[in-house]
């Protein structure tokens, strides 16, 4: 077995520990005599193991006690339509501040079930945040909803926006990358299969004054008010990812927490976005002030190399470097996962290619 360094923006790649430990309990978790797959949602070994993860995300996050966090399906896409159904509460107005291609997503979506403001955008093809000063909030919005990290562009809030309206964060790709203070939002969520866990999976994290009043019609498995008080478990949750995920928790908290994962995050991009501005043979497109920690686009200056690139990248054991369909060029995620030698072991890459085809 030889396993590579995996640049995948999702899903993405999963703490080897994790998986091991997955391993040997796959056919017999803890003495139970049967796999995680294999057991009910309600009896008291899945039970257990719910209540586990969902403490330990709460201890790494330190999420407050008037928040709910609820392990939900339908992926970040989901709840691009649960958070309107949920939030607007009998408002007919949300602001959205649209920084990318998920951004644009969400604002679709969100029109299906109210008037969007969009109350910021960044400018066609230019890779930045428009600064806080010239967003057009409105009045009544129920909620301002933005994209911390936009995994495609590889564009980041290293801040936090202030407003009136409660805060609502598809914080899909950067979640757990480092501490936030879940206090100043109203919602989070996050698909599982980024930074989390296995595909399947859906976290969503909300201050419990802002749940109770979905729109009518709302699906009952996306009522995160139903969902809350029943623990998630209103249907049948995605059991197996919600148990890696607690795995990968565990995993956090043993390596430190959020504190060590963001040291750990901040050398390797550091490493990658030094290695790329020190050559001309590479560029990184985004704006020095909203460059991501967990998604590096980079271009090469000749981009009739790329194929080779990426083959001789692979041969490597360096996989899953090719951007986005919709941008081109070349994309290393770096999600909590990948270990600072993945990063050494790309970047000696990249300059060894220079060297050869510079
Ligand atoms: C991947 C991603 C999504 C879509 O997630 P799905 O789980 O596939 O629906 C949405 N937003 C962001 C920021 C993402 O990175």
């Amino acid at each position: 077995m030889s396993r590579v360094f995996n640049f995948s923006a999702g899903p993405g790649a999963l703490p080897e520990p994790v998986l091991r430990q997955a391993a040997e309990e796959m056919l017999d978790w803890r003495g139970s005599g049967m796999s995680v797959m294999e057991m009910s949602h309600r009896g008291k070994e899945f039970v257990s193991i719910a209540a586990e993860a969902e403490a330990d995300l709460r201890a790494i996050l330190s999420v407050p006690d008037n928040y709910k966090v609820l392990f939900l399906q339908g992926g970040a896409s989901g709840m691009f339509a649960g958070v309107p159904m949920n939030l607007l509460r009998g408002r007919a107005r949300a602001d959205y501040v649209n920084t990318g291609s998920w951004s644009k997503k969400a604002i679709a979506e969100a029109g299906k079930f109210c008037d969007v403001n969009v109350a910021a955008a960044s400018p066609e093809g230019v890779l930045t945040i428009p600064p806080r000063d010239t967003w057009k909030l409105s009045d009544d919005a129920a909620y301002l909803h933005y994209c911390p990290n936009e995994t495609i562009s590889g564009v980041e809030f290293h801040w936090v926006p202030e407003v009136a309206a409660p805060l609502v964060a598809d914080m899909s790709s950067t979640i757990l990358s480092r501490p936030i203070d879940v206090s100043k939002f109203g919602l989070i969520y996050a698909g599982a299969q980024k930074n989390v866990g296995p595909a399947g999976v859906t976290l969503v994290i909300v201050r419990d004054d802002l749940i109770g009043e979905a729109l009518p019609g709302t699906p009952t498995v996306w009522d995160f008010k139903v969902q809350a008080d029943a623990g998630s478990m209103s249907n049948t949750p995605p059991t197996y990812a919600w148990y890696v995920a607690g795995l990968v928790f565990k995993w956090i908290r043993e390596q430190g927490g959020l504190d060590a994962m963001a040291e750990r995050n901040r050398r390797k991009v550091e490493t990658l976005y030094r290695a790329i501005d020190a050559s001309d043979f590479y560029s990184n497109p985004v704006d020095p002030d909203c460059r991501s920690w967990m998604n590096v686009p980079f271009v090469l200056a000749d981009s009739s190399l790329d194929k080779t690139f990426l083959a001789e990248a692979r041969d490597a054991g360096l996989v899953t470097l090719a951007g986005h369909r919709s941008v081109g060029g070349m994309r290393a995620s770096l999600y909590n996962a990948m270990p600072q030698e993945g990063v050494d072991r790309l970047v000696e890459f990249m300059a060894d290619f220079e060297r050869r085809n510079g």
